[in-house]
C-alpha cells in the first residue's frame, strides 16, 4: 500500500459519500486508475437502475472501457471502498486490470455486503488462469468500514441485499 493508493482510495471514499453517508444510502465507490490517471470512477447504481448487476465496480469496467475504447484495461488498478463480491472480482479477472484495492474486508462489515457464505475474493483470484493480479485489502479500512453496516449491527430485513 502506497501513499497514492491512499490518495485514489480518498477519491473513492469522496465518491462514495456523494450518495448519501448513511449505510442505506449503499455508499459503494470504485475507481480505476492507470498511467496516474483515473480513467473511470463510479458509485453503485443497483436501486436507481433496477439492475442487480450495477455495482460499482462493475460501472466503472463500463466507464473505464466505453472511455479507454478497449475492454481490457490491463495495467490499471482498481479502487473499492469494499471488498469486491464474487461477480466483481470474475469481472475484474475479465477485465484484466493488473490489481485490485479494497478499504473495508468482508469482516469489516455486515454480511448482507456479500452473496455467499463461503467463497470469497481471494479464491476466486487464486483459481483464475492468470496469476498476474494482485489483491490487497484495508486501504483506509477504517474510515471506508465507517461507510456501512458492521458486523454485529441490526440490520433491517428489507434492506439487506442478500436475502
Ligand atoms: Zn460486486
Amino acid at each position: 500500500m502506497t501513499p497514492e493508493d491512499e490518495k485514489w482510495m480518498r477519491e473513492a471514499i469522496r465518491l462514495a459519500k456523494t450518495k448519501g453517508t448513511t449505510p442505506a444510502d449503499t455508499p459503494i465507490a470504485a475507481v480505476i486508475v492507470r498511467g496516474g490517471e483515473i480513467i473511470a470512477a463510479e458509485t453503485n447504481r443497483t436501486q436507481e437502475d433496477n439492475d442487480a448487476t450495477a455495482h460499482a465496480e462493475i460501472c466503472a469496467f463500463r466507464a473505464g472501457g466505453a472511455k479507454v475504447g478497449d475492454m481490457e484495461l490491463r495495467g490499471a488498478t482498481l479502487y473499492s471502498t469494499l471488498q469486491p463480491c464474487g461477480m466483481c472480482t470474475m469481472a475484474s479477472i475479465w477485465a484484466k486490470v493488473g490489481r485490485i484495492v479494497y478499504g473495508a474486508g468482508r469482516d469489516d462489515v455486515h454480511k448482507m455486503y456479500f452473496e455467499d457464505r463461503n467463497l470469497d475474493t481471494v479464491d476466486f483470484i487464486r483459481d483464475a488462469y492468470r496469476d498476474d493480479l494482485n489483491l490487497e485489502g484495508g486501504c483506509l479500512k477504517d474510515e471506508c468500514a465507517a461507510l456501512y453496516y458492521g458486523p454485529d449491527d441490526d440490520v433491517p430485513e428489507d434492506e439487506q441485499g442478500n436475502i
